[in-house]
């Protein structure tokens, strides 16, 4: 059994080893040892006379090639161990290194340096060097683990095709101007891509009255029910819509409601998307951290705009019209973008 302890201080005659967890552009730099199949953080033995931190450059250098970077005391760890200099604590110091430029050859036993998005599997000490990493995680090195807890999803051309309620919507603003359902949809297409709902332009300036929106045409996507029941499996999951009353029943009767653990409507709760209270009602009511939350969406300036602001995640869905939107700052930039559903599968 293998023992790891923290300490801030010990005396420094104690201090036999270096570690230095390094990263790269934000990425992690592991070292791969020619005799092992396995990946290190960088690090190694103090000399005698050397200063604990000399000792982490020098091994940050040696083991990675470094040669520019800033480096920063993270704190003492022991390890105990009953193979581990016969069970005696032994002590070293860890570091944390941003390393901005490398050597082209590396002088040591490490056959080459690993620089990865993700951390590696096969540690070489894998009951110290892990639990070495999450310390200095809790000490704020290292960026937090967002768990994710909750997806919220919007309803319409994110769950729901809407594509047959707008095409019945712009066949009436034809019947009602006089003009082909062709000319009106190129017309409303070009608002559209002007980041405007092309609908209520096109209506507004014919002087034609908005016809209603006729939910029964209103169906599912085809992942829309799969990609739903294999996500409920893993995450709670909500809704956050514009939607008229009675969304719960609609979802029911789309055959999708068993997998929603949460519906936040605006017709119910008297607000609406991009308007930020209703996602703050949703993250209220599940209880859930706007980090620990990610909304998926088909329109930016509704979904995704105002869940960004909040510290959620955003994911958006290139279904529909919102597909048109024309990304124009930062502020509008999603985490994720996917043309279907069943996209995000890959993601979460
Ligand atoms: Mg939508």
């Amino acid at each position: 059994m293998v023992e790891v302890r923290f300490y801030d201080t010990v005396n420094d005659e104690l201090l036999k080893f270096a570690v230095i967890i390094s990263q790269s552009n934000g990425k992690w730099v592991f070292c791969k040892h020619k005799e092992r199949d396995t990946y290190e953080v960088p690090g190694g033995h103090r000399e005698d006379g050397e200063d604990i931190l000399e000792t982490a450059k020098r091994e940050l250098y040696e083991e990675t090639g470094a040669i520019t970077f800033d480096i920063t005391p993270i704190c003492i760890y022991s390890v105990t161990a009953p193979d581990n200099f016969d069970g005696m604590e032994t002590f070293g110091k860890l570091f944390f290194s941003d390393i901005y430029t490398f050597e082209k050859e590396l002088h040591s036993e490490i056959e080459k340096i690993a620089i990865m998005d993700e951390l590696p599997i096969n540690w070489t000490y894998p009951e110290i060097q892990p639990k070495l990493l999450e310390e200095a995680r809790k000490r704020g090195f290292l960026p937090k683990k967002e768990e994710i807890k909750w997806l919220f999803f919007d309803v319409g051309s994110t769950l729901v095709d809407e594509s047959k309620v707008y095409e019945d919507r712009m066949k009436r603003i034809a019947d009602l101007s006089g003009l082909t359902y062709e000319q009106i949809n190129k017309y409303a297409m070009s608002f559209y891509k002007e980041n405007k709902k092309g609908d209520l332009e096109v209506a507004r300036q014919l002087g034609v009255k908005l016809p209603k929106w006729e939910s029964q045409y209103e169906r599912l996507y085809t992942d829309t029910k799969d990609c739903l029941k294999k996500l409920s499996r893993i995450y709670k999951i909500g809704v956050i819509a514009n939607q008229s009353l009675g969304t719960s029943e609609r979802l029911e009767n789309l055959g999708v409601r068993k997998y929603i653990d949460l519906i936040i409507a605006s017709a119910e709760e008297g607000v609406s998307k991009p308007d930020r209270r209703i996602f703050e009602i949703a993250l209220e009511r599940s209880c859930c951290k706007p980090e620990n939350a990610v909304m998926i969406g088909d329109r930016i300036d509704n979904d995704i705009v105002p869940a960004k602001q909040l510290g959620m995640k955003t994911i958006w869905v290139k279904q529909g019209l919102g597909s048109l939107w024309n990304i124009t700052d930062e502020s509008e930039k999603a985490d994720i973008e996917v043309n279907n559903l069943s996209d995000i599968l890959n993601f979460l």
